[in-house]
């Protein structure tokens, strides 16, 4: 392993400085559940001169509710931090479904949803769930800060549009109205430990009856976590039925571009976007009815 430089910066402003002044050779670094795996096997894509740890910094590490700002993670904010928070669970408790699933109980303490995100697996198990609730991350670079959809940052399997100056800051999640439900699901072959061989993120909106907004998001059928905006606008006007929801399924089977590989095959994957999309949407809208 060759010498890595180590740095724990306290604000944004020297995290930036940090990365900008290392030519693109340094890396961010949140729980490290990825990061030290990959510089370990000496992972091609992951070579960096200096390591600049991140958990020191206020604002990466702000966990708030307001009903009008909606819910803000910041990026270093471990698992085990969202599922214990109380207004996680009071308003955006589908958030567990991937903080809670993520790794064992050693890698929630460490691990984040800004990592997950920033390390861009197809198969990141927060990733769709953010989709679903309509997330935007704040990210931080020399030039000032910009907002983005989660659903624009993944670019390709561990690439991102954030550039290697920048830094993400957090994922700020919109308030839900009533009537609101969410849900993440993967399919593995064993539990814990794993990666989905297909995952499935979606979130509705009812009103008398009927779906207002909804969202489907996939994961690991592509390159990158999808969001399938067709699935979602099939629902929007529809009363709640199982076929308006079969629908929803069909177009997500349809958006899936799975490979096959030792965990599963492309048509394989492809029933999973079927069966899981259906599932997903129905927890859904048990949850928005208050259900479950
Ligand atoms: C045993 C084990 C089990 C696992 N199980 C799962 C699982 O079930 N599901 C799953 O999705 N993942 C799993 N993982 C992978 C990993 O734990 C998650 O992806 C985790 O969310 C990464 O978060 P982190 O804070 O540790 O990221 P880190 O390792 O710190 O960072 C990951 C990447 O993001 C970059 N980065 C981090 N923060 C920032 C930032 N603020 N700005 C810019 N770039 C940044 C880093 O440079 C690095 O490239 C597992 C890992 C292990 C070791």
């Amino acid at each position: 392993m060759k010498w890595i430089d180590f740095e724990k910066p306290n604000t944004v402003e020297d995290a930036v400085k940090l990365l900008s002044d290392s030519g693109g050779n340094a890396r961010a670094m949140a729980g490290g559940t990825d990061l030290i795996v990959m510089l370990r096997v000496g992972h091609p894509r992951v070579n960096p001169d200096v390591v600049v740890d991140i958990k020191s910094i206020p604002e990466l590490n702000e966990l708030s509710y307001d009903a009008n700002k909606g819910l803000t993670v910041g990026a270093a904010v471990e698992c085990y931090k969202i599922y214990g928070d109380d207004n996680v669970n009071s308003h955006f408790s589908a958030l567990n479904d991937s903080a809670t699933l993520i790794g064992g109980t050693q890698i929630q303490g460490r691990a984040s949803f800004g990592g997950n995100l920033c390390n861009a697996a197809p198969s990141g198990d927060s990733i769709p769930n953010m989709i679903a609730h309509r997330a935007v991350a704040t990210i931080t670079g020399p030039s000032g800060t910009r907002e983005v959809p989660v659903e624009d940052i993944c670019t390709g399997p561990g690439q991102t549009s954030i550039e290697s100056d920048e830094l993400l800051i957090s994922i700020n999640f919109p308030s839900n109205g009533a009537g609101f439900g969410a849900n993440y699901i993967r399919f593995i072959p064993r539990n814990e430990m794993d990666i989905a061989v297909a995952g499935v993120g979606a979130s509705v909106t009812i009103e008398d009856g009927k779906f207002t907004s909804a969202r489907v998001s996939l994961a690991s059928v592509a390159p990158t976590p999808l969001l399938v905006e067709e699935a979602g606008e099939a629902l929007v006007g529809q009363p709640v039925s199982e076929g308006a929801i079969q629908k929803a399924a069909d177009l997500a089977k349809a958006a899936a571009k799975p490979i096959s590989d030792m965990r599963g095959t492309a048509d394989y994957r492809k029933h999973l976007c079927d069966v899981l999309t259906r599932r997903a949407l129905t927890t859904a809208v048990e949850r928005a009815q208050g259900a479950s």
